[in-house]
């Protein structure tokens, strides 16, 4: 069959972009050329918003997920160094059904590749054919991006997240923490597996040297490790899987898009997972080109490079800004300089008081 785009990637990105030129009416083949791993499950959940839960109900993923795989976020609780900020969000005061959802990782991939085997326009092969089009959704290492001759400038942080599952002797009550703790980020997803209302998706952003020896460490050390690193955290943690480690750098590809190609998710852009904004974006990336395509001139090429940089021009903002949050929170949480510490301390308190400006925030995160 020929083909009107190829997509080369077999992550979330990859997956829901195809499905969402399928139901176009687009002839789309994606490539599966490299497969998954099958001794690495994904232990990671995903803090998606409402405009990811949108598309991913569009396209008939979101309901296909089994229900403990989704865990709606009533609230979000922020602590500075030593408790001494604190920011809170809630759903009741953005006036919305929830801040986020918590998706296990590996079910969307599963719920996302099911929906793929209903798909009449979509063929899956071991590569791309040529098209008019070719979607990169590679990843983060994408092996395609040098020989486009796109550059991919990494910001390397030195800091490692390590993720597991977790699970608490208290109930969750859809609350998630985040403590920002000078130079580590840790990060709480209430979540419903393996036990319902009583587990976490954790997230530890680290200095290099001391995720190292977090992950080197048996399980009953680094649990106590974990239950002993700051105040107000949920008793009895404890690990509910292995612990897998990410090393975390900001990137973004220049150029994203030529005559014939373009560059989606963390092909094109990596942040920091403590915004909680990769896939989130790399949806929006999934969005953008879908209407970029569907809204077209009808004599316009697919693989038209003006058509392609109108895309690219409408990411730049949701991702530039996203990407100077992530890293702006970054800076200034790790810096051990005290007026640093005090300014951000008091920050978050001015921020926690004006409503307005915390609207505006969580609105930010909240649809992309
Ligand atoms: C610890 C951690 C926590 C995170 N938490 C969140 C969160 O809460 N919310 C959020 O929005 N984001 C989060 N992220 C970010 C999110 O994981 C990524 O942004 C997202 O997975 C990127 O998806 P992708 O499909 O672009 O790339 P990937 O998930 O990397 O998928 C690309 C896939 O394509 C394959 N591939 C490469 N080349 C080819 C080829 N030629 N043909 C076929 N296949 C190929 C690769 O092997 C890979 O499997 C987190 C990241 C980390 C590290």
């Amino acid at each position: 069959m020929a083909v009107d785009v190829g997509i080369r990637g077999r992550g979330a990105v990859a997956t829901t972009l195809a499905l969402a030129l399928g139901q176009q009416g687009l002839r789309v083949a994606l490539s599966a050329a490299i497969a998954n791993d099958p001794s690495r499950s994904d232990v990671r959940a995903y803090a998606l918003n409402a405009a990811s839960r949108r598309l991913l109900q569009r396209l008939k993923v979101w309901d296909a997920l089994p229900g403990d795989a989704v865990t709606p976020v009533y609230e979000m609780h922020v602590r500075g160094d030593a408790g001494a900020g604190r920011l809170r969000f809630s759903s009741w005061t953005q006036r919305v059904d929830a801040l986020a959802w918590i998706v296990d990782a590996a079910e969307l991939d599963r719920a996302a590749n099911d929906a793929l085997r209903f798909a009449a326009h979509v063929q899956r092969g071991d590569d791309a054919p040529p098209a008019a089009l070719t979607v990169y959704a590679e990843g983060k290492h994408s092996a395609s991006r040098a020989a486009l001759g796109a550059r991919f400038e990494r910001h390397d942080y030195g800091q490692t997240a390590i993720a597991a599952r977790l699970t608490a002797a208290e109930p969750h009550q859809g609350v998630a923490h985040q403590w920002f703790r000078a130079p580590d980020v840790l990060a709480l997803l209430p979540f419903d597996r393996p036990q319902a209302q009583r587990s976490y998706a954790l997230v530890w952003s680290l200095p290099r040297d001391r995720a190292d020896a977090l992950m080197a460490l048996e399980a009953a050390d680094f649990e106590r490790e974990l239950n002993s690193a700051g105040a107000d955290l949920p008793t009895g943690l404890s690990l509910a899987s292995e612990r897998s480690a990410w090393p975390l750098a900001l990137a973004s590809a220049q150029p994203s898009c030529g005559e014939g190609w373009v560059l989606i998710g963390d092909a094109a852009h990596l942040v920091h997972p403590l915004a909680g904004q990769g896939l989130n974006l790399g949806l929006g990336d999934v969005q953008a080109l879908a209407d970029t395509l569907a809204g077209r001139e009808p004599w316009r090429r697919l693989g038209d490079e003006r058509l392609l940089r109108r895309y690219a021009r409408s990411r730049a903002w949701p991702v530039q800004s996203m990407s100077w949050l992530a890293d702006a929170l970054v800076q200034g949480f790790s810096s051990p300089h005290a007026w640093v510490r005090e300014l951000r301390n008091r920050g978050m308190g001015l921020i926690d008081r004006a409503a307005p400006a915390k609207r505006w925030l969580a609105a930010q995160a909240l649809d992309g």
